[in-house]
């Protein structure tokens, strides 16, 4: 019993409940769930994740555990009526992890605690079964040795093998009762030398040992990293799990197995799981023999069967939710050992949600928090074909087709699914040959050991990359990610030798340069041969391309239709997109966009528009300036016209032209060579010396720091006049076709309002010389874009000068943190988020504690001076799910991301609005 001032450390399972997570863990809280529910749980009871706590903090058991402990366990002793390892009939307890989240680096469940020499004739005589006996008390050393004491688990696999090989035995069902007990002593033997210690013979110490074990666990190393990563505190602590035992592995009547209330990778519904008879714990899924389908048991145990749908009928009823289970039947009695909401692929995501609405257990707010913009996105990849998913299962299976037989593939490996999507291509084993036979028009996929930055060309050549090293946060996971590009990684099976361009897959299958290959970014599969890709229906369905009801109401198109109309009705966050041409904005609205929020306009001074741009750097007249501007305003004003046509009234945000000049001029080096070749021949070309005289002027050492942005527009005279003409006359020849323009020019780069003001300035001039000389009204918002710490800082002042602001969080992020956008992904970010620093790049997921208090400042100041401050966003945080988010929380009013974001964008801003956390973030379930 709990000791005076101590808080309570143990738990009943009739004590808990579902909502008790952070204190008895997922298992633990689920678990007294269901005993609540009065299904058939074996009996035990759960030490808090707050013991855990106290221990870690201590470095010993808090006072007043063992009590607890001691208590419970009598309790449990009492209910079954033996004693925890009593010698003539033990009480044998399952000692298991759980935390809040499940994380990897835990410890693995130990089975049959409390059995020892003196208890194991105990339990055959019980049982009348010595084989089972012993098979249960070698599995017990075997797990106990390597979880709690630190054995290395081959060692017993070694010894296991070695007495089936002595045997001849194929699986270990044909271990009789004398070979388990020879085993038994070859486990005790190991675990002396190995650990230094005999195997403990006295049950109530295997019991502490093993729970002080699950304690420890919470700070090993991987469990740690992976805290790091993921952002889950560190002080959370597990819970331990003490259960009764319950076995499957008493013969031809008992078993144990694994299911799911709906199929998790489809969503259809209907029962779906794995069973094994005669087998213990892992067994059915380590693979280590075939197990039977749910429907095979019916057959072999109707009444179990009947009953164990029955069972997860309720539970889903309970939960409302997809569940999956652990189960146990021992000599026909079910017993049920664990249960949680199922995780499940993006697809069944989508149609369970919309199904479980058509059942009436959830509304549409409800289905709308269990979907994911992550998991739209990955609906809107290309993948393969249906068939290709079969053969991949039958290849799992041992009895795949060949290359030959079912068209042309056959799965192969399978690695880290690192970047979503399905590629095809010819396998490359350098980045010249990639590039090379890219540029030949080949597809080529790039296999290499691992990536790093000397492999970016190859990378950008490839139709997708293929590492046999490596996680999801390797140089070519995260780089792919950032490209948008199919990868799979760590395919630790594929022994890739670059010298000999080629590599290895399981069974000796050669693949040699030049071969098709086809990579699953999606589920971590490699195919030798061409796997049929299909697009995404999701993505048809979004271009209008297919009919939004076609299939049954759970069909994936409908179900994703049906939670983005709700998605729609419910968000407060508008969209818009960064388009540049008119055939981007057609295809944003038809993604859903209410407006453009970036149309950058650099893309309008390439080409064959270079030459007037040096001609604009060149001239030394105003004269010559002038002519050059006038050579570039019509082309200029059609490229706006476009856009502003396409996307007639509704709002468009031009900005005027940021990057640096010398980007549009030619590069330093080639001209350098070619004004000193010329010079040689004595052919000097008086323009190119001009033109390379300017280039080095204009050359910085940090041109992402120099002369770009407003400072542009300041410096060369006419430009940005030059742009907000065009813009304007645009606007005034829409207008006289009847149309409605909604142009709204930013000014990129602002650092001090008085940049702004000088071309707001400059912009109201304009206005009113081209409404006079067209009689069009065409007077439009000026705006900056809030990109640079100093005019978060001064928004205040800013705003002054500003009717909108919207966050160029590209930018702001690399000013912020100081890391170049350009460089710092593809070179230290591996470092970095191997060390857990970050979890996700910050210019992928805005970096809340930094960059998002920046905004926020912006925020609240811009609004201070100017209440009706119109606040958007435009950085490529725009479109990514956890930061859109954040930006609904600090209040903007619209995010704005590339056209194919745009659904995610508005799944995400329709989740923040229904958020049960007020958009907080996060899990809300
Ligand atoms: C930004 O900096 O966030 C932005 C949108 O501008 P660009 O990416 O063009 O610099
Ligand atoms: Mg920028």
């Amino acid at each position: 019993m709990p000791v005076p001032n101590s808080p309570k450390y143990v738990y009943a399972f009739a004590e808990g409940n579902k909502d008790l997570k952070d204190l008895l863990g997922g298992k633990g809280a689920n678990l007294a769930e269901m005993s609540n529910l009065g299904l058939p749980v074996p009996p035990g009871f759960t030490i808090t994740t707050e013991a855990c706590r106290a221990y870690l903090a201590g470095g010993e058991e808090p006072t007043g555990l063992r009590g607890e402990v001691d208590a419970h366990l009598a309790a449990l002793e009492e209910r079954m009526g033996r004693r925890l390892g009593q010698p003539d009939d033990p009480l044998l307890v399952s000692v298991r992890s759980g935390a809040a989240f499940s994380m990897p680096g835990m410890m693995d469940t130990v089975l049959n605690i409390g059995l020892s020499d003196a208890s194991v004739d105990g339990l055959a005589a019980q049982a009348g079964d010595e084989r089972f006996a012993w098979d249960s008390y070698r599995r017990l050393i075997q797990m106990f040795g390597k979880t709690v004491l630190g054995v290395d688990g081959e060692l017993f696999e070694e010894r296991l093998e070695s007495a089936k090989d002595a045997k001849g035995a194929a699986s270990d069902l044909d271990l009789d009762a004398s070979d388990l007990r020879s085993l038994v002593t070859a486990y005790k033997e190991l675990v002396a030398k190995e650990a230094g210690q005999d195997f403990p013979q006295d049950p109530r110490t295997q019991l502490d040992l093993a729970v002080r074990a699950v304690f420890s666990s919470w700070n090993g190393e991987r469990a740690r990293l992976y805290r790091r990563q993921e952002r889950i505190p560190d002080d959370l602590g597990t819970a331990v799990n003490i259960v009764a035992m319950v076995f499957g592995n008493l013969g031809a009547d008992s078993g144990t197995g694994v299911a799911f209330t709906r199929d998790p990778a489809t969503g259809k519904q209907g029962v779906y799981g794995d069973y094994l008879a005669n087998a213990q714990g892992e067994d059915v899924v380590a693979g280590i023999r075939n197990t039977v389908s749910l429907a095979d048991l019916e057959r072999l145990d109707k009444s179990s069967y009947d009953q164990l749908l029955d069972i997860m009928r309720t539970l889903e009823d309970h939960y409302r939710d997809l569940c999956d289970i652990e189960f146990t039947i021992e000599r026909g009695t079910l017993w049920m050992l664990q249960t949680r909401v199922g995780k499940r692929t993006a697809e069944a995501a989508f149609r369970i949600a919309a199904q479980l609405v058509d059942q009436g257990l959830i509304d549409e707010d409800e289905a709308l928090r269990r979907v994911t913009g992550a998991q739209l996105a990955q609906l809107m990849f290309p993948r393969f074909a249906e068939r290709t998913e079969r053969t991949e299962r039958a290849g799992a299976s041992g009895d795949g087709p060949d290359a030959g037989d079912d068209g042309d593939f056959r799965p192969i490996a399978r690695g880290i699914a690192a970047s979503p999507g399905a590629a095809v291509g010819r396998a490359v084993f350098d980045q010249d040959t990639a590039v090379e036979w890219a540029n030949n028009g080949d597809r080529v996929i790039l296999v290499r050991r691992e990536t790093n930055p000397d492999d970016l060309a190859g990378m950008v050549a490839a139709e997708g990359i293929l590492t046999s090293r490596g996680g999801k946060t390797s140089h070519a996971a995260v780089v792919a990610r950032g490209m948008g590009k199919t990868c799979v990684c760590g395919a630790e099976s594929l022994d890739v030798d670059p010298g000999r361009r080629r590599f290895t897959a399981p069974g000796g299958i050669e693949v040699g340069e030049g071969d098709v290959i086809s990579v699953d970014g999606t589920s971590g599969c490699v195919y030798l041969g061409e796997a049929p890709v299909v697009p995404s229906a999701v993505v048809d369905y979004f271009e209008g391309r297919t009919a939004p009801t076609d299939g049954e109401s759970d069909a994936l198109v409908p179900a994703v239709h049906r939670i983005m109309a709700h998605a729609d009705a419910r968000r407060r966050l508008r969209v818009r997109a960064n388009a540049d041409t008119g055939e981007d904005a057609e295809r944003a609205l038809r993604f859903g966009a209410e407006g453009i929020g970036l149309l950058r306009t650099e893309h309008m001074f390439l080409g064959e528009r270079r030459k007037h741009v040096e001609r604009l750097v060149l001239a030394d007249t105003d004269d010559g300036r002038t002519a050059a501007l006038d050579a570039l305003l019509p082309l200029q004003r059609r490229d706006f016209a476009d856009v502003l046509a396409a996307m007639d009234g509704l709002p468009v945000t031009i900005r005027l032209l940021d990057p640096p000049l010398h980007e549009f001029l030619p590069d330093l080096t080639d001209l350098s060579v070619r004004v000193a070749l010329a010079e040689a021949r004595g052919e000097e070309d008086a323009d190119d010396r001009a033109l390379l005289d300017a280039v080095r002027r204009l050359h910085e050492q940090n041109p992402m720091l120099g002369l770009r942005g407003v400072r542009l527009g300041l410096v060369i005279p006419g430009l940005f006049a030059m742009q907000i003409r065009a813009i304007a006359e645009a606007a005034a020849e829409r207008v006289r076709e009847g149309g409605t323009p909604h142009a709204e020019i930013m000014v990129p780069l602002v650092g001090g309002v008085q940049e702004l003001e000088i071309i707001r300035d400059e912009a109201h001039s304009v206005f009113a010389a081209v409404a006079e000389e067209t009689g069009a009204e065409v007077s439009f918002p000026v705006g900056t874009m809030i990109e640079l710490p100093r005019a978060a800082l001064t928004a205040g002042q800013i705003a002054e000068a500003a009717e909108f602001f919207s966050f160029g969080t590209n930018d702001l992020t690399q000013t912020t943190w100081g890391f170049s956008r350009d460089d710092v992904e593809a070179s230290f970010f591996t470092a970095y988020l191997d060390a857990g620093i970050f979890g996700v790049s910050p210019f992928e997921t805005l970096d809340r504690d930094g960059v998002g208090r920046l905004v926020a400042l912006a925020v609240s100041e811009g609004r201070a001076t100017r209440p009706d401050l119109a606040l958007g966003v435009c950085g490529e945080h725009g479109g990514d799910p956890e930061s859109v988010r954040f930006f609904h929380d600090v209040g903007l009013d619209y995010v704005s991301c590339s056209p194919f974001r745009l659904p995610v964008a508005r799944l995400e801003a329709g989740r923040a609005a229904v958020a049960r956390d007020g958009g907080k973030g996060g899990d809300t379930r």
